[in-house]
């Protein structure tokens, strides 16, 4: 047993330090009723929508690799969001295109704290740096301290999520653009929350030879499927197509996603009721004592909550509530997210707090 336990020891000790020092990414895995930590459209597609994809599913020739560069489902979305198919890049998830991104510029890479995490994550798993910069006490970006940052430790990348995650705003257009300008770094716009804000850099990116936008299609509705988009210059697109894994969108996400995107109409339709019930949630926060909400351009809500937060976060979960526990010391101190959910799970997530409280 001896030997075996330090041979363990031993194959370990070879893992690259960095990852070894490593936190993996953490999602509660918790089987609730009610869903809300993950930014997911609660509706599914309809059911005849539902059987086209079941259909368009047998037809699919899953004994061969997929289309490597997924050519149809490119199109589909370069039709639905106004793109240039000759700009794209398709990924399993934008997670992967981060990773891409990192693999092909490496670091030290640029990130406002509080941000989405994978930034970091992913470039300290693959052994680069990465400096935080503060946002302001209003969550916005700090033009000139970011790009300090990146001058000063000679950045490679920088990533804005726009609107930005976990906080839901969107920085302002003056001080991203003002990032662009300034920086010899290549600049990813990560605009996964586009629907749900309605205003993008897209048309800025014929000006910005450093400008990448990144998208998803997993918020409006269709996370199961793991699609990532990346649009940029065509020097950037062909540099990262060196590095992209050959068939990284399987065939059944391929087939799923170009009827789900033939019924476009349907995924809008849903993304105005989530617009509207985020309104809604969002004004009912703000009448409840001892919650403050945030402004949000997304389809969630940060919420400031007077008592203990990770005592609420457990009480609602404990009711088959499930949000985002972000209480941490920091920024986001006392801070819970919720995702925007159906009419009648906002409704539920409301009283049961307003009852927790
Ligand atoms: N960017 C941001 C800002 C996000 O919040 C998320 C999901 N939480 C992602 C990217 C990753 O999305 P996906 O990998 O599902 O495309």
């Amino acid at each position: 047993m001896k030997t075996k336990s330090r041979k363990t020891k031993d194959i370990v000790d070879l893992v690259q330090p960095a990852v070894r020092g490593l936190a993996a990414y953490h999602i509660d895995e918790t089987s609730v009723r009610v869903k809300l930590d993950a930014m997911e459209n609660p509706f599914l597609l309809p059911d005849s929508i539902g059987k086209e994809i079941g259909k368009a599913a047998q037809r699919a020739l899953i004994n061969r690799y997929p289309d490597p560069s997924a050519k149809k489902l490119k199109q589909a979305i370069a039709r639905y969001w106004k793109m240039d198919p000759a700009r794209m890049l398709l990924g399993n998830g934008s997670d992967e295109l981060i990773q891409a991104v990192i693999l092909a510029f490496g670091g030290p890479v640029v990130a406002p704290s509080p941000s989405f995490a994978m930034y970091e994550i992913t470039a300290l798993a693959l052994s680069q740096k990465v400096v935080t910069v503060p946002l302001t006490n209003e969550f916005g970006l700090d033009a000139d301290a970011v790009i300090k940052a990146a001058k000063r430790s000679k950045a490679k990348v920088i990533f804005l999520a726009c609107p930005n995650n976990p906080t839901g705003n969107r920085f302002s257009d003056a001080a991203v653009r003002k990032v662009l300008e300034k920086v010899d770094a290549a600049v990813v716009i990560d605009e996964a929350y586009v629907s749900f804000s309605g205003k993008t850099f897209l048309p800025f990116l014929k000006m910005h030879r450093n400008m990448i936008i990144l998208r998803t299609l997993s918020k409006i509705g269709l996370a199961g499927l793991r699609i990532g988009v990346l649009t940029a210059s065509k020097e950037i697109i062909g540099e990262l197509n060196k590095i992209r894994l050959p068939y990284n969108i399987n065939t059944l996400s391929q087939a799923a996603g170009l009827v789900a995107l033939k019924h476009a109409s349907t995924l809008n339709k849903q993304i105005s009721l989530l617009i509207s019930e985020r309104r809604k949630l969002y004004n009912a926060l703000l009448r409840t004592p001892g919650v403050t909400p945030f402004p949000t351009e997304t389809n969630f809500i940060l919420m400031w909550i007077e008592r203990d937060a990770t005592k609420v976060f457990q009480a609602l979960k404990k009711r088959g509530i499930l949000v985002k526990n972000l209480d941490q010391p920091g920024p986001l101190k006392g801070c819970l997210r919720v995702t925007i959910g159906t009419p009648a799970e906002n409704k539920e997530f409301l009283k049961t707090l307003k009852q927790i409280l």
